[in-house]
């Protein structure tokens, strides 16, 4: 499986480096294997050359660690997987992405460890859905890695849900409705069009960041626009028996993808936004369903599958796992393969 970025190692449960592109590490062991030339060899009558070998040796060093910045990649460090594999895409081999969250974990709920804050404080553009996503965490790693560069509202700091159209925001909020954020439902990144707005914006952002690459940044957002524009044309036209097609989801994090594809929901796992699933709403939801049945229950690769296969098995069902984001299945390895996937497993749901 191709490498497009690495999510940061001690961020995700040992359970998901099954799939292998996710190792992460590989490049520390670099650096602990080049220390042998250091060896207290220039002791005694030969001391003087060694010496002067040394100190040219050490000079050559500092000159190459400082000439370094110049053709080193852009360090691009983003809240959720979709945002590395986008500036892959459009960065290619002058960015170094890597991602807070992967594919498996909640994005409304991960701890600010210590070697997120390190990635902060390196990054010189964090890109991060926004719209309240990451209210839980973000803040204290833009706190404590003192990172100016990417503070909001400065370049190096891209919300990507602020470049596109919002569903469910709310006209008034109370906490009794549950998880409800005030800017709109942040899951944005399962409509491709949303993939191809913040696209345009990435592309641009990375021209104004690395001016001296601006034109390499250019070339690859034209090439990839062409692929994504015609892979959406291939997804619709393939997902027109999904049209009006009722579902239930496990949490409100499929609407994006329900307006594209024009699904409808008529239920959710949680009763409310950000609440388990209870015994008591499962068993109201199952009632409700006799009377107005859904073809298939949907629920991320980051979400307990045991309220969906209850469910499934109640009102015979099929309970459908979607990757949600690049990473969350094998063919999910790309945005192109994250749509191919999630397409292919609800028409066979269908069948
Ligand atoms: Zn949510």
């Amino acid at each position: 499986m191709k490498k497009y970025f690495s999510a940061v190692g001690d961020a995700m449960p040992a359970k998901t480096l099954h799939h292998g592109e996710h190792g992460g590490h590989g490049e520390i062991k670099k650096f602990s294997s080049c220390s042998p030339w250091f060896k207290p060899s220039f002791v005694g009558k030969r001391m003087r050359p060694k010496l002067q070998k040394f100190s040219l040796l050490l000079s050559m060093l500092v000159f190459f660690a400082t000439a370094l910045p110049a053709h080193a990649a852009l360090n691009v460090f983003t809240c959720e997987p979709e945002w590395a594999a986008l500036a892959t895409e459009l960065g290619g081999d002058k960015v170094k992405a890597s991602s807070a969250t992967n594919a498996l974990q909640d994005p409304h709920h991960i701890e600010a460890r210590p070697s997120l804050i390190a990635h902060t404080r390196n990054a010189d553009l964090l890109i991060c859905t926004g719209l309240e996503l990451e209210v839980g965490w973000l803040p204290v790693l833009l706190q404590q890695s003192g990172n100016a560069k990417v503070a909001p509202g400065q370049p190096g700091n891209l919300e990507a849900g602020q470049f596109v159209p919002r569903l469910d925001v709310p006209s008034r909020l109370d906490r009794s409705d549950g998880d409800v954020h005030a800017a709109g439902n942040p899951h944005i990144q399962q409509d491709p069009r949303n993939i191809a707005r913040v696209a345009d914006v990435l592309s641009k952002r990375l021209a104004q960041i690395d001016p001296a690459n601006a034109a390499y940044y250019q070339d690859r957002y034209k090439d990839f626009s062409t692929r994504w524009n015609a892979a959406m044309q291939k997804w619709t036209q393939q997902a027109a028996p999904l049209k009006g097609v009722a579902i239930v989801e496990h949490h409100k994090n499929m609407e994006y993808l329900m307006n594209w594809l024009g699904l409808r929901q008529v239920g959710t796992l949680e009763p409310k936004p950000g609440v388990e699933p209870s015994a008591a709403h499962l068993a109201s939801l199952r009632e409700q369903l006799q009377k107005q049945p859904a073809k298939m229950v949907v629920r991320a690769a980051y979400q307990d599958d045991r309220a969906s296969q209850w469910l499934s098995e109640q009102a015979k069902i099929p309970a459908v796992v979607l990757p949600f984001t690049v990473g969350g299945d094998e063919r999910a390895k790309d945005l192109f393969g994250l749509f191919d996937d999630t397409v292919q497993r609800l028409l066979e749901a269908l069948k």
